[in-house]
């Protein structure tokens, strides 16, 4: 297992769901971690307290806040981008300004965030976005805007991955299928229907998620970049 001791982490929405299993991970193994959230300052306070973490309230759907919660945090050995909103719904019906905050937070946040730590990542950074499986799958309607965020960060990690590989950082996606969270409950009333396109049916566990991301984030993963690692019980096989 890696160890992360003397390791500077930040997650960008890391307060609930994924993004919390992500920082108990690193928290977990010696990484001095912060994380960011928006609204669920409770949710924050106890993460925080549990794990020795550091949390900032910062909207990732405010470009300035993005680059400059990254800036502060310094040199990061590991940036994580894992805030996501999900919208879903007929696109002649939906909210056109709802869309654009979920394009805001989905896409706009982990380019902003990425160039942004970059600038100060040593040798060695690695970068993750967490993205979806319906980046390349979306076997229903209503989803065509959620897709399109997922799809962006797709081809987003795979430049990045050329931009920075100069300097030994990597680049990659992390694309869960459906993952019991707030936004996703296992016990939902779409679970059923979301079962039927997996292999495995039944929702990932956050940790399960986690795991991944210490995976790309740790020593063997150096030659990992510019890709894609789905994590999604079959979801899109
Ligand atoms: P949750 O809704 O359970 O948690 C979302 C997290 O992101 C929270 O910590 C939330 O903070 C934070 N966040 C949301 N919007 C903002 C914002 N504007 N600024 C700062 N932080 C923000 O979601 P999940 O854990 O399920 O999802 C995490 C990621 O995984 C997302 O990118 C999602 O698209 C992706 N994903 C999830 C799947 C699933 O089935 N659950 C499947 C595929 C991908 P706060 O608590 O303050 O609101």
């Amino acid at each position: 297992m890696a160890n992360f001791n003397g390791k500077k982490i930040l997650v960008i929405g890391g307060s609930r769901g994924i993004g919390a299993a992500i920082v108990r991970r690193f928290a977990s193994e010696g990484a001095t971690v912060a994380f960011t959230y928006a609204g669920a300052t409770d949710a924050a306070k106890v993460l925080a307290s549990e794990t020795g973490s550091t949390a900032i309230r910062s909207d990732a759907a405010d470009r300035d806040a993005v680059i400059k919660v990254v800036k502060d945090q310094g040199a990061l050995d590991v940036l994580v981008v894992n805030a996501g909103t999900l919208v879903l719904g007929d696109p002649l019906e939906v909210d056109a300004d709802a869309v654009d905050r979920m394009i805001d937070v989905n896409v706009r946040a982990p380019y902003h965030a990425a160039v942004e730590a970059a600038r100060q990542m040593p040798e060695g950074g690695r970068i993750i976005i967490v993205g979806s499986v319906n980046g390349d799958r979306m076997p229903f309607a209503g989803g065509a805007a959620y897709a399109l965020t997922k799809s962006a960060v797709q081809g987003m990690a795979r430049g990045l991955a050329r931009d920075f590989g100069a300097k030994g950082i990597t680049v990659n996606v992390i694309q869960p299928g459906p993952t019991s969270t707030d936004m996703n409950p296992e016990d939902g009333p779409m679970s059923d229907f979301m079962h039927s396109f997996m292999a495995i049916k039944r929702h990932g566990r956050p940790e399960e998620v986690a795991g991944l991301a210490a995976y790309l984030a740790g020593p063997e993963a150096g030659f990992t970049t510019g890709a894609l690692h789905t994590i999604d019980g079959g979801f899109g096989a």
